[in-house]
């Protein structure tokens, strides 16, 4: 740490209420992403910042905001703050953010999502707390309804704003923007910064900004160490979860399920081997994932089901093991997924099981990440699949597709298809040869044909 950089809140002159906020929240050292954004932001700068849930972004935005309405009190107008989260459960921590830090102050907050009464809603927000966390799918709908302006908004925040828009969120958040009071502050946070629909929302939200890149989907997992098991069903991954819930040392574990479904007859599974666990997944009830992120919380369950939207966001402490029952979708998902361990310098485990349908999407996913995981097997616990024959350089199965014969019997290879198509000279550019769609675009024989491909070679079980 050089001389210019922050090693201390009290350094940053804010003001003793925030400090004794702080201090009773026990944080002695601003986290990376605080050392970077809190003296931008406390000079008034918008600010676009790439860190994930965990990095302890909330209080990044959450100080100067506080501080800005400390400094310059405006009793009589409306909201001053707004802060957009993609998901009612990372709306309530951030609420929860705010009202610590705001404990020792008169400044009010609330939340603003869907499955809350609308006119329940309407009439707290008339008692006209300084500080809005919202949703944008509810929040548009106030502003259709005119139930609230934001004529005197000062301070704007996107959290997770990658993850907003990956939620098709785009319009709701464009229409809030274009509502807001022009001359505010305002800050982006997004996990990735290369999200083109982030950077297309920039120009509209941010005046001038500075940008901080507090992390890379590469250096975001350092701490956490990442497995793959191969499996040949749903049922086969039952018993390898039971295995390392038996087996792994943890304080809390998080499953992840592709589709809800799976997720409620996985947790029923886990509780039928009286595992303490519970579920939760989007079709859940406002009040019934609450009750579940609580008993998490508080250590009652120590295992969680979820999937993928409901999990958005969460910080949970002492989540240390995080099991993928099935492959994320895409590398960010899986991002999001194993960012929930290794945080705040704990160290983590991450284990996908891979069944055979989901080798191609691990290994592009291993690709994005550029980090190869971990192969492991368990004795006693192993099934019939052992991965892919043979690998193209990609990493991904060879010859997987299914070899269609023509009508005379013979069969349609790659490279015969190719030089059928040379003779009839058919079209003016010639086609990748079937299933070499990931092969490196290297030189042509001349015959239509590719030179031989470097093969990885078969992962090895350890
Ligand atoms: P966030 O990324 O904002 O969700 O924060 C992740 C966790 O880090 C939360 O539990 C915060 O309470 C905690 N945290 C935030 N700032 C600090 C800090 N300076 N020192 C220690 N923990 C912190």
């Amino acid at each position: 740490m050089t001389m210019r950089e922050l090693n201390v809140f009290a350094e940053l002159m804010l003001h003793d209420r925030l400090l004794k906020a702080i201090d009773k929240l026990g944080f002695t050292q601003p986290t990376p992403v605080q050392q970077a954004a809190l003296p931008e932001a406390l000079n008034g700068h918008d600010l676009i910042v790439g860190a994930e849930t965990g990095s302890g972004k909330t209080l990044a935005f959450v100080v100067p905001m506080l501080q800005h309405f400390l400094d310059a009190p405006a009793p009589n107008t409306g909201t001053r703050g707004l802060i957009l989260t993609p998901t009612r459960e990372l709306a309530e921590q951030v609420c929860q953010a705010v009202k610590d830090m705001a404990a020792y102050t008169r400044i009010g907050v609330m939340t603003v999502c869907g499955g809350t009464g609308f006119k329940e809603q309407a009439a707290e927000m008339r008692k006209n707390p300084e500080i809005l966390v919202a949703t944008p799918g509810r929040l548009a709908e106030h502003l259709e309804r005119q139930t609230l302006d934001f004529d005197d908004l000062e301070f704007l925040v996107l959290d997770e704003a990658d993850r907003m828009l990956d939620m098709g969120f785009r319009d709701e958040v464009m229409a809030i923007i274009n509502v807001c009071r022009a001359e505010r502050q305002s800050m982006v946070f997004s996990a990735t910064l290369t999200h083109r629909g982030v950077r297309a929302l920039l120009p509209e939200v941010l005046n001038e900004p500075k940008e901080l890149i507090l992390n890379t989907p590469q250096s975001s997992q350092e701490q956490i160490r990442q497995q793959i098991i191969l499996a040949d069903d749903d049922k086969h991954k039952e018993r390898l979860v039971e295995w390392l819930l038996a087996h792994e040392t943890y304080d809390k574990a998080i499953i992840f399920t592709n589709t809800r479904d799976k997720a409620q007859w996985l947790a029923k599974s886990l509780q039928r081997q009286n595992r303490r666990s519970g579920v939760l997944h989007g079709e859940m009830s406002q009040d019934e994932r609450k009750h579940v992120m609580e008993l998490m919380r508080s250590g009652k369950i120590n295992i969680l089901v979820a999937t993928d939207v409901a999990a958005r966001g969460l910080d949970i402490e002492g989540l240390d093991l995080v099991v993928n029952f099935d492959m994320a979708r895409k590398g960010d998902e899986h991002l999001h997924r194993v960012g929930r361990t290794g945080r705040q310098e704990r160290e983590g485990l991450a284990i996908c099981l891979i069944a055979h349908n989901e080798w191609n999407l691990m290994a592009s996913i291993e690709r994005y990440l550029r980090l190869e995981f971990e192969r492991r097997t368990i004795k006693g616990v192993e099934g019939s699949y052992k991965g892919p024959k043979k690998l193209k350089a990609s990493g991904k199965a060879a010859g997987s597709k299914k070899k269609k014969t023509d009508s005379k019997g013979s069969k349609k290879t790659a490279a015969n298809k190719v030089r059928s198509r040379d003779r009839k000279q058919v079209g003016k550019r010639r086609s990748e040869p079937a299933g070499n769609s990931a092969a490196p675009k290297g030189p042509s024989l001349g015959d239509g044909s590719m030179p031989m491909m470097k093969r990885k070679p078969k992962p090895q079980a350890d």
